[in-house]
């Protein structure tokens, strides 16, 4: 068997074309447009890439985008003296402040800080609580963008097997939940979790978010299962350069896969995709606006 690439490029460009559509429609029927506020503290440099496209792609779509850039030896008074005007601010409907913080900040702080409606990243213990609750929450961006994927292969999940490997705040909690929203039956593994290759092997649908290089082997999965790859390492490749490559061992595993996402190209793409949609409903919901269809 030869596995169907799932294209996450075009799905998250399709979804990009939705969210822009309804910030249009928003715009012309109530004359406000959402807007997303992005605070970067330090140089990271993978940080600064992820912040960029995130401005870009937020203002294609329509939308208001402001950007905060603080020295890495910010005092942390003065970012939480940030988030709070943006709380306050009415023309900024979502806060996230990218990940990680440099260290001195002390995350947790920082992010309980952020007003909950406007927690686009889904990172706050009110949005984390109401989404193990089963009640309508601002999920994490990367565990939305998996089940959107896992529904363009099936139409519904009710009743599937599923195992999410990695048990992350960012990840594999919020995923594990969104499963249960949509009926599949969940197992959760992590690094110590005993024979991961068996508890695979009777799942219908199998996330890899672990952060270890091609750890998911061919003869893990049931043949047909659809497999979603949460995980971006990079390897050094020829003439000093680097590759980006999977948590799944691609090349194996679509052989045996019915459905797979590579690496890049799958889930990464609908991460800030995904970041759009829950600003537009964050906006919508404190407006007291129709919830957007997307
Ligand atoms: P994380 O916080 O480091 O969590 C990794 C999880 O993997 C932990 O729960 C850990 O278990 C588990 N684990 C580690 N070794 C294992 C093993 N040998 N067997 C089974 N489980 C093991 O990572 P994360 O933030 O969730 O990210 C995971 C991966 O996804 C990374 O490669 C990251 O770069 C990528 N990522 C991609 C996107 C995207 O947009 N595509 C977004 C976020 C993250 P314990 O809890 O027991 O330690």
């Amino acid at each position: 068997m030869t596995a169907r690439i799932i294209d996450g490029k075009a799905i998250a460009a399709e979804l990009r074309g939705r969210v822009a559509a309804e910030v249009a429609r928003v715009k012309r029927e109530h004359n406000w447009v959402p807007g997303l506020a992005v605070v970067l503290v330090g140089d990271d440099p993978a940080s600064q890439i992820y912040v960029r496209s995130k401005h870009k792609q937020t203002q294609d779509a329509g939308m208001a985008s402001f950007e905060h850039k603080l020295p890495a030896d910010v005092l942390q008074a003065d970012l939480l003296a940030l988030i709070d005007k943006l709380n306050r601010d009415p023309t900024v409907h979502g806060i996230l402040v990218q990940l990680p913080l440099p260290k001195g900040l002390h995350t947790e702080t920082v992010i309980n800080a952020i007003d909950p409606a406007k927690d686009v990243d889904g990172l706050h213990p009110a949005n984390a609580g109401r989404l193990a609750g089963g009640f309508a929450a601002l999920s994490p961006c990367t565990p939305l963008g998996c089940i959107i994927l896992s529904k363009s292969v099936h139409a519904s999940l009710e009743g599937m097997n599923a195992i999410v490997i990695g048990r992350s705040n960012l990840v594999g909690r919020p995923l594990l939940q969104l499963l249960l929203n949509e009926n599949a039956t969940v197992t959760i593994a992590h690094s110590r979790s005993r024979d991961l290759p068996k508890l695979c092997a009777r799942a219908d649908l199998v996330y890899a978010a672990v952060g270890r290089p091609e750890m998911v082997r061919a003869d893990w999965i049931k043949p047909g299962a659809t497999v979603i790859d949460v995980g971006i390492n990079r390897l050094p490749a020829a003439e000093g350069k680097t590759r980006l490559v999977g948590d799944v061992a691609f090349a194996e595993v679509s052989q045996v896969a019915g459905a797979i996402t590579p690496v890049p190209g799958g889930v990464g793409q609908m991460t800030v995709a995904c970041l759009l949609v829950n600003t537009l409903r964050a906006a919508c919901a404190i407006a007291g606006v129709a919830k957007p269809r997307v």
